[in-house]
């Protein structure tokens, strides 16, 4: 049976209202999704009853609030599958989950040289900090090309791979165009030249199934707020064996296990990569949104929206002048295009009018916009919440736009 759409939208308070006298049509899933009542329960209640600080509290609240805190470590360590929840650690998101990587990793493991592969299709903060890296230390930043569907080609990839490459960093599902990498090959290939390997997971985490041990890889970061949970936290997966080789990220309590002026041990996993009063609030709440998630399953939520997917392109297809960007064989449901001879940002705004929010712009991907030739795109992105008659309202809009146009 498939998922009761009216049901689930009942639970998503911000879908209930209007934009500029008409109902909202929420496609800018990719940037942040919507958050469920239960989300905005948990955070509320704990401000209300469980504020506390966490950790070595010798009260009831710093109890409550730490069990809270360390359940939702739990709750993510199964939803990735990792061996252990202290292979999770608690980010600001995606983007502090790399830069603690290339932070840390840079300190210890990469010498003048050495070599760090990413894609054409990744988001700049997993381009910038690897730059930062090559720059800091003389390493080479390597990019795997792709076609002009949008995929990488993979025999370039293995052509990139020697004993100098340190670490493959790969988005799993593209944001600015929906292509899904094939990360296991990506994975198996960089490990038999003893490279590690990090993958972006801001995607595919809150589309695909994610299975941390059976992908093999090192690292895995994503962000809460792609998958229905706060803003501004995220979780950075790592093997122990990785981990535990790497020097901290920032100083400060929580990370130590002792500190004298002369030195400082510090503490185990996942807390040597915490410092400080973490986002306690945020983080409890998150697990709320994992429970939505796992009370829809993963399997029903990516058959919802692969059929958004294919109905928007069959829809939208049909309208002159229609040019789909990415065209890759697996995708997650993202669709990119432009209206032939029309300004992105001038085909948002049209849509905007009738209370349609999609994203236009290069996506934070400029590299990737440039190798298709392309100043950005509209980005109609669809989440578990989204309908059939949501898309038509698209459809509709974009083929008034397209006819003002074609006069
Ligand atoms: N990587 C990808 C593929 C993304 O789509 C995003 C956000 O759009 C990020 C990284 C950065 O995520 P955050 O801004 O939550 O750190």
């Amino acid at each position: 049976m498939g998922l009761d759409i009216e049901k689930i939208r009942g639970l998503f308070p911000v879908l209930h209202q209007e934009v500029h006298g008409k109902p909202l049509v929420y496609f800018d899933n990719a940037a942040t999704t919507q958050k469920p009542q239960a989300v905005l329960d948990a955070l509320t209640n704990y401000y209300q009853h469980d504020n506390s600080n966490i950790h070595r509290g010798a009260h009831a609240l710093a109890d409550r609030a730490t069990r809270y805190f360390e359940e939702t470590r739990e709750a993510i360590q199964h939803f990735i599958n990792a061996r252990e929840a202290a292979e999770v650690i608690f980010t600001k998101g995606t983007t502090e989950g790399i830069n603690l990587v290339a932070s840390t990793f840079r300190r210890k493991f990469v010498e003048k040289g050495d070599e760090i592969i990413i894609s054409t299709l990744e988001h700049h903060s997993n381009i910038v900090p690897w730059q930062m890296l090559c720059e800091e230390k003389g390493a080479i930043l390597k990019v795997i090309p792709i076609n002009e569907a949008g995929e990488i080609l993979f025999e370039e990839f293995e052509k990139l791979l020697s004993p100098k490459t340190k670490l493959v960093s790969i988005v799993h599902a593209s944001n600015a165009l929906g292509t899904i990498n094939p990360v296991k090959q990506v994975i198996d290939a960089a490990h038999a030249v003893g490279a590690k390997v990090l993958l972006d997971g801001a995607q595919s985490s809150s589309h695909l199934n994610i299975d941390v041990q059976e992908l093999d890889c090192d690292f895995f970061a994503f962000s809460a707020h792609k998958l229905y949970g706060p803003t501004g936290l995220g979780c950075l997966y790592g093997k122990r064996e990785v981990f535990e080789t790497m020097p901290p990220y920032q100083g400060g309590g929580e990370m130590i296990k002792e500190v004298t002026f002369e030195k400082t041990t510090y503490n185990e996993i996942p807390f040597k990569f915490e410092a400080g009063t973490p986002n306690i609030g945020d983080v409890i709440a998150f697990k709320a949104a994992i429970d939505f998630i796992n009370e829809l399953g993963k399997d029903a939520i990516r058959a919802h929206e692969d059929e958004l997917l294919s109905y928007a392109n069959e829809q939208l297809s049909q309208i002159k002048g229609f040019l789909p960007v990415g065209t890759a064989k697996e995708k997650v449901s993202v669709l990119s295009f432009n209206i032939n001879a029309m300004h992105p940002y001038d085909v948002g705004m049209m849509l905007d009018a009738n209370g349609i929010a999609v994203r236009t712009g290069h996506h934070c991907t400029q590299p990737l916009m440039k190798r298709l030739g392309l100043e950005g795109t509209v980005r109609a992105s669809f989440s578990v919440y989204n309908s059939k008659s949501e898309i038509d309202k698209l459809a509709e809009g974009l083929s008034r736009i397209a006819r003002i146009k074609n006069k």
